[in-house]
């Protein structure tokens, strides 16, 4: 394959939204924020890749497995796995008998 994706730089989204954003910077090797912003979510669906892509470059939340809204990362493997994603997509992959 050619890098048909190596010139693509997701645009930073602009960081006015509602929310109050000025203490949500990534404070990596900080176990004890409990804040779900801070975890890596699953989503579901029928395009799950396209769907993180899209939240990321456009800065929109989408619903995670949990029912959490939330921004991807761009380097979901920087964060824990939600732990109630993870239940939840366990569950699913067990009913599927995989
Ligand atoms: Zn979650």
């Amino acid at each position: 394959m050619p890098g048909a994706l190596s010139g693509i730089l997701p645009r930073i989204p602009a960081m006015n939204e509602t929310q109050i954003r000025s203490d949500v910077e990534p404070r990596l090797g900080d176990p004890d924020t409990g804040d779900h912003d801070r975890f890596a979510h699953y989503i579901i669906g029928r395009d799950p890749k396209a769907k993180i892509t899209a939240a990321i470059v456009e800065g929109k939340p989408i619903r995670a497995l949990c029912g959490k809204k939330w921004i991807p990362s761009r380097d979901p493997s920087r964060y824990p796995v939600c732990p109630e994603c993870q239940e939840i997509k366990d569950r699913i992959l067990s009913r599927r008998g995989h």
